[in-house]
């Protein structure tokens, strides 16, 4: 097989080349940005809303699913809406050959179908806080070239909507989307930024939004999911209000959190590497590959053991595959690395004897487990893999972060930049136009390094009121 394409100097050839390469998608299907999930990527993707479920219902979250169409007299309701996504809906105009009354809209996400009927279930402060979340897929019409995982026209999508009893709350709500968010990324071993979106960039119909982002290569940032406050922005179009204890009638004070399948091409773009992708355990597809070797007088001893180790794996919960074809070892090997297993197994004729294995992770540390203690052996090797893959990604992401003092450092910035912005739409445009990307906003939380904070305004120069900032250009 050819080698994969340089990942510093080509990145976005070489991530193509490694979701390809690694089965995570097939790329051949006819519609444009439209994923087919292969058994090895489906396996990633349950494993992300895994996570994604978990750290979300600890939150008192429930799961909910609605209808796929909207009836465009709905999505019509919130002007700032519907104006956002004018231009990226799919309609569905006929049923069979009859046109329809009302066109329906393909949810490109769901407010504008929940909304209606959270209207109907809300009636009294006892029914608050509506904590709904549900994971479906959405359409948008994406007009810039497609890409696997990362930007596509059907979206594998995570959205949480809640109504709370005032704007509080509602805040209280973001923040506690914020530190699920923490957990989640935790778990994948991804260092992110998160910004509140400047005015001119944030989600149709919010009163704002805080977004996530990773640095990449080249100065370029990946956006992995973003929370908003909508104040009354929706409940007042759709009518959703509850009685207060004082029999008044308010209208809730409403929060979603969106996210997507973007996660698993961020651990990929994070994570992977010149030998191909690299799997956090939390998501690996196969957390451990065990290979047996059999050597020509080797008998049935590696595979007997092989199979009962597998075994032992599996009923201790672990994700495992049991590679006993007859290729080569040193096959095996460069596939297992190719689909970024962690764990790899080898068991030969001496280890079968010796009642030990050989570990090797994936980023090539090796060593020995003895069978007696096989599943809090290997429990203990993949948590320090994770640990390390953690590590080498935050050392990445302070490489790929610098802070810029002069509109001049940011033409052609090799790194995403931390700035100093004082706030005024017209340094903020500045700032983009000399970075030719965009101001993602100001910082909403500590970055995972240490950086002095900026002092003045990068474009004006005033120190009053001046915030750190960061600017890239989002992929
Ligand atoms: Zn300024």
């Amino acid at each position: 097989m050819a080698d994969l394409p340089d990942k510093g100097s080509a990145f976005i050839d070489w991530y193509l080349a490694v979701v390809e390469a690694a089965d995570l998608t097939d790329k051949r299907y006819p519609v444009k940005g439209m994923n087919v999930w292969t058994t090895y990527g489906f396996r990633a993707r349950r494993n992300l809303d895994a996570v994604m479920i978990r750290e979300i219902e600890a939150t008192g979250s429930d799961a909910v699913e609605f209808p796929t169409l909207i009836p465009a007299n709905e999505f019509a309701k919130e002007k700032e809406h519907i104006k956002g996504f004018d231009n990226e809906v799919y309609w569905v105009t006929k049923g069979g050959a009859t046109p329809l009354d009302v066109p329906l809209v393909l949810r490109p996400t769901s407010e504008t179908a929940m909304y209606p009927v959270f209207a109907l279930w809300v009636r009294s402060h006892r029914d608050l806080p509506l904590n709904v979340y549900q994971i479906v897929n959405t359409f948008r019409y994406e007009t810039k070239t497609t890409r696997p995982f990362v930007r596509v026209r059907e979206i594998h999508f995570f959205e949480e909507h809640t109504c709370q009893v005032d704007e509080d709350r509602a805040t209280e709500r973001v923040g506690s989307n914020l530190a699920a968010f923490r957990k989640m990324a935790d778990a994948f071993g991804l260092p992110y930024l998160t910004t509140r979106r400047p005015e001119w960039d944030k989600f149709a119909g919010a009163h704002y939004t805080i977004a996530f982002d990773i640095p990449l290569a080249g100065g370029r940032t990946l956006q992995l999911g973003s929370v908003h406050h909508y104040r009354e922005n929706f409940s007042r179009p759709y009518g959703i209000r509850y009685e207060a204890p004082d029999g008044s009638q308010r209208y809730v004070h409403q929060t979603t959190f969106g996210l997507s399948e973007r996660l698993l091409g961020a651990i990929v773009a994070v994570h992977g590497d010149s030998k191909g992708a690299v799997f956090p355990s939390a998501i690996a597809p196969y957390e451990v590959v065990v290979i047996p070797i059999p050597g020509s007088d080797a008998g049935p001893g590696p595979l007997d053991t092989a199979r009962a180790v597998a075994d032992r794996l599996r009923r201790a919960g672990r994700r495992v595959h049991l590679d006993a074809g007859d290729e080569r070892p040193g096959a095996k090997y460069y596939r297992w690395e190719l689909h970024g297993v962690p764990l790899r197994v080898e068991i030969g004729r001496r280890e079968a004897e010796a009642r030990t294995v050989t570990v090797a992770d994936r980023l090539g540390r090796k060593g020995n487990v003895p069978l007696d203690r096989l599943e809090t052996g290997v429990a203990e090797r993949l948590a320090e893999f994770d640990r390390a893959l953690a590590e080498q990604a935050r050392a990445s992401f302070a490489r790929s972060v610098a802070a810029a003092r002069t509109l001049d450092e940011l033409p052609g910035s090799a790194t995403v930049r931390v700035i100093g912005w004082c706030g005024s739409e017209e340094c903020g445009h500045r700032v983009e136009a000399a970075i030719d990307g965009a101001l993602l906003g100001t910082l909403e939380e500590a970055l995972p390094m240490p950086l002095a904070n900026p002092e003045r305004c990068i474009a004006c120069g005033k120190s009053d009121g001046v915030r750190p900032a960061i600017a890239g250009r989002p992929m």
